[in-house]
């Protein structure tokens, strides 16, 4: 059910939409192989915000859900 896997109905992607959760700027970004395929959208902190250094990705699936950085989990 929570199948996730590309090829199994979830839409391919080849942009991810990134946005920064303290100023709201945002951005498209071409998807890294290092992604979580799940992720539909991804927030970092900009560097205006972090002061020159960007922050952690935060990815987030379809439904809304964080999910973890690394892909590695299988
Ligand atoms: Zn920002």
């Amino acid at each position: 059910m929570n199948d996730l896997r590309p090829g199994n109905g979830l839409p391919e992607i080849e942009f991810l939409p990134i946005s920064c959760p303290k100023c709201g700027r945002t951005a498209n970004s071409a998807r890294d192989e290092l992604d979580p395929c799940a992720a539909v959208r991804a927030e970092i902190l900009c560097p205006d915000c972090v002061g020159g250094d960007f922050g952690a990705t935060t990815y987030f699936d379809a439904a809304g859900r964080e999910l973890p950085p690394s892909p590695d989990e299988s």
